[in-house]
């Protein structure tokens, strides 16, 4: 699936944050890794794009798109942080039967989110959905 790439720039700015290019260069080498980057590939393919970029502005970045919802931190096996740019636009199926989780792709959760946002003085920096019940394979084997 490929989601609509969020606008950063109205997404910094609508948090009062000011979206220097550094960000934007950040957020981008994120987005077009497309898999889930370590901070050191991050800074690589940040520093492409301007050389001024330095490993602590990476990390600062990191911690201010992270905590704005823009990008998720996912801690991998090898205990190397990974980051994640996809914002959330999935719904997990999980089956209660198996345990095994899909993913169902949903435009609607931004608009939830908007509604919390706009509704509420809550700062939503992520979310995640569950639903329970029984996949089609253990449908099929009952
Ligand atoms: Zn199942």
């Amino acid at each position: 699936m490929t989601a609509a790439k969020p606008d950063i720039t109205l997404e910094l700015h609508s948090r009062g944050y000011r979206a220097t290019p550094q960000r934007l260069s950040i957020y981008d080498a994120i987005w077009n890794a497309g898999d889930h980057p370590t901070v050191a590939q991050i800074h690589e393919c940040a520093v492409k794009r301007d050389p001024t970029i330095s490993l602590a502005t990476v990390y600062k970045t990191l911690q201010l798109l992270t905590n704005i919802g823009l990008i998720r931190e996912m801690a991998s096996r090898d205990d190397s942080m990974r980051y994640d740019s996809v914002v959330d636009s999935h719904i997990n199926l999980v089956c209660s039967k198996c345990g095994e989780v899909e993913d169902f792709e949903c435009d609607k959760i931004e608009s939830i989110v908007a509604a919390i946002s706009s509704q509420t003085n809550f700062l939503v920096s992520s979310q995640s959905f569950e639903v329970y019940g029984v996949c089609s394979k253990c449908r099929a084997s009952t």
